[in-house]
């Protein structure tokens, strides 16, 4: 059975990363999304919310499950016995980043492979800090997020 990790912010879960997991989903027995417990962002939702939020909109996929991490991305994926790493590439806004990080993946775990999976054309513009950005100016998210994460979004944007 081959095992991939899907590691992120999730600050909160976007259509943008459900698109990735989806399609993820499909060629991977078992996908894990690992919630990135300390990210050094300026995080909206605790890591219990992260989790709650991103598990809600999973829900229907019967082989993804959502499971928080600290510490290196590389452990999380050794300790979920994963040989996979699934990120997704927007057209300009990850290329390097993505690039830099599976080096030093590559060197901190050679038996881990990365595999990107493109951005579709709908969001390859929706990132969780633009989206939490346009949230608390209250424009529309709708589109963007599952109703649930648009709810939980507009609450907090409230009690800010
Ligand atoms: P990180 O802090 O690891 O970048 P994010 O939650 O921002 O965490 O993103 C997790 C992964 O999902 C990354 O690989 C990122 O490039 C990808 N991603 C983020 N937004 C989108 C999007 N709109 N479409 C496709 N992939 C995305």
């Amino acid at each position: 059975m081959t095992i991939a990790v899907y590691p992120g912010t999730f600050d909160p879960v976007t259509n943008g990363h459900l698109d990735i997991v989806t399609r993820a989903a499909k060629l991977f027995e078992r996908i894990i999304m690992g919630v990135y417990e300390k990210s050094n962002k300026h995080l909206v939702f605790t890591t219990e919310e992260r989790v709650a939020l991103a598990k809600k909109a999973v829900a229907h996929l019967p082989n993804v499950e959502v499971k928080s991490f600290g510490g290196l991305a590389v452990d999380f994926a050794r300790q979920e016995k994963a040989k996979v790493m699934i990120r997704g590439l927007r057209m300009n806004a990850d290329f390097e980043k993505e690039f830099e990080m599976a080096m030093m993946n590559r060197k901190l775990a050679p038996e881990l492979d990365m595999l990107c999976l493109m951005a579709s054309q709908e969001y390859q513009f929706l990132s969780s800090s633009l989206l939490k950005e346009v949230a608390c100016l209250g424009g529309d998210i709708s589109d963007l997020v599952p109703e649930h994460v648009a709810e939980a979004l507009r609450r907090k944007v409230r009690k800010m």
